[in-house]
């Protein structure tokens, strides 16, 4: 339940490494504006489009996003990430192009390598912004463009880049692969759980995670522990069973697509009709959305947060849990991009409820809940580490106006930007997983058939 706060000062020296690991993508510096324009002309439908001409300029998403809340600094403001894209658009594509040619200055080089930090180091694409503008200009959506267009230019931070390579090139994250997971699972096995892997046919396919694997052993263990109480025909698979998806963000289309097909074939091929996603917040759309636009038709089953999954158990009464958090006072973290983006909020409510722990809610919560300040790749970014610490303290200062104890999650990121905020400022409240909270209140007997 608690992490081992020496193996994550570890891992968090490991990804300082990261950059020195990162392939140079040897890009001549003249095709990259050409591939960044490339990019914003195939992205540029009417939808996108009408965002752009919907903008009035008000201003309002900066008080929404949690870099400009904390810092006062109008280089935060959400729009102002977005500009090549809105330069390129005005000159380009929009109604008065042959105007604005006269008067906007083309996208040079020099731009987009002065927006990489803007678009990779102070974007979570947390969606916060988009539900604030009266305009309901959806800007982290573009926010998501402007990376692909960075991205394919060849300018993704390098801390980002060397995780994405890996993905990419090996099918790994962190170095985890089939070998490590089945080192994790053996692990399991020893304490007694059966773990079925890699089976012919199952009604669930569960994902797991590098971070669950390396550092948050407990989540995985309580996952297996809830899928054989409720006695479901499960599987995990050795070759699709990594959630995150360091091509989604990254910008890289290509490496985002073989991710997400790889275990869409597998929960095809074994007639699965739920995926389970882990505890990253990401990993969810990166399936659920992009992965059935990637698929070109819907999926032939449904992708589940755990913690949508554990909430709609409890809901219908098959998941009855001990109430150990009984007199506890904790408040949740919704991760944005199950959240905001998924709409799954009372989902996890109902899993806290059912642990008789007392829910006090931030003053931000739900829709308008902050980030944890470290999500989308920002925990691997070096040059990020002072925007995150911003996200922290803002979140720290919610979290501490709820007298909560406690602050409970169901994103491994979210876990780790927190973990690292906390242990920077020595903070006193605990950080846990909603799933590893389940697991601890699961009876020990198998349930009635
Ligand atoms: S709140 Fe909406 S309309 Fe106002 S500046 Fe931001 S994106 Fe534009
Ligand atoms: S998506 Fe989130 S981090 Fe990005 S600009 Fe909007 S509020 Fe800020």
């Amino acid at each position: 339940m608690t992490v081992d706060m020496n193996l994550f000062r570890g891992f968090v020296e490991q990804i300082k490494l990261l950059p020195s690991m990162a392939q140079p993508t040897d890009y001549p510096d003249s095709d990259r504006v050409a591939a960044a324009k490339q990019v914003f002309a195939e992205k540029l439908d009417s939808r996108l489009a009408s965002h752009l001409e919907a903008c009035v300029h008000c201003g309002i998403c900066a008080d929404a996003c949690h870099y400009y809340v904390q810092s006062g600094d109008p280089y935060y403001t959400p729009i102002r990430k977005i500009e090549p894209l809105m330069r390129y658009y005005r000159r380009e594509k929009g109604a008065f192009r042959w105007l604005n040619r006269l008067f906007e200055r083309d996208i040079s080089e020099a731009d987009l390598e002065q927006w990489q930090p803007l678009v990779y180091d102070s974007c979570t694409e947390c969606g916060r912004c988009s539900f604030a503008c009266p305009q309901g200009v959806d800007i982290a959506s573009m926010v998501v463009v402007m990376r692909q267009a960075l991205a394919s230019a060849g300018l993704i931070p390098a801390g980002l880049r060397a995780v994405e390579q890996e993905q990419g090139s090996r099918g790994t994250v962190f170095g985890v692969g089939s070998e490590q997971l089945m080192q994790a699972v053996e692990a399991l096995r020893e304490k007694g759980h059966e773990v079925p892997v890699d089976k012919e046919k199952a009604d669930v396919l569960v994902l797991s995670s590098t971070l669950d694997v390396l550092l948050f052993n407990d989540a995985l263990e309580s996952t297996v522990r809830v899928m054989n109480h409720l006695g479901l025909n499960w599987t995990i698979h050795t070759c699709a069973f990594e959630g995150a998806n360091f091509g989604m963000l990254s910008g890289l289309e290509k490496v985002q697509k073989a991710a997400s097909e790889r275990i869409t074939r597998e929960a095809i091929r074994c007639g699965a009709s739920y995926v389970i996603v882990p505890e990253c917040g990401h990993s969810y759309p990166a399936l659920r959305w992009d992965g059935a636009n990637e698929h070109g038709e819907p999926l032939p089953f449904e992708a589940l947060a755990i913690s949508e999954f554990l909430g709609r158990e409890v809901m219908a009464g098959r998941l009855k849990l001990k109430p150990v958090g009984k007199g506890r006072r904790i408040t949740y973290h919704d991760p944005c991009k199950v959240g905001r983006h998924g709409g799954v909020f009372e989902e996890p409510r109902a899993v806290l409820r059912e642990l008789g722990l007392e829910l006090r809610e931030m003053p931000a919560s739900r829709e308008m809940n902050y980030c944890c300040g470290g999500g989308a790749g920002l925990f691997l970014i070096e040059s990020a580490r002072h925007n995150r610490d911003m996200g922290f303290d803002l979140k720290r200062e919610q979290v501490e106006a709820t007298g909560a104890e406690s602050l409970v999650t169901a994103c491994g990121s979210c876990r780790i930007n927190f973990l690292a905020g906390a242990d920077r400022v020595q903070w006193d409240r605990g950080i846990e997983s909603l799933v590893e909270l389940v697991g601890q209140a699961l009876p020990k007997e198998p349930p009635a058939s």
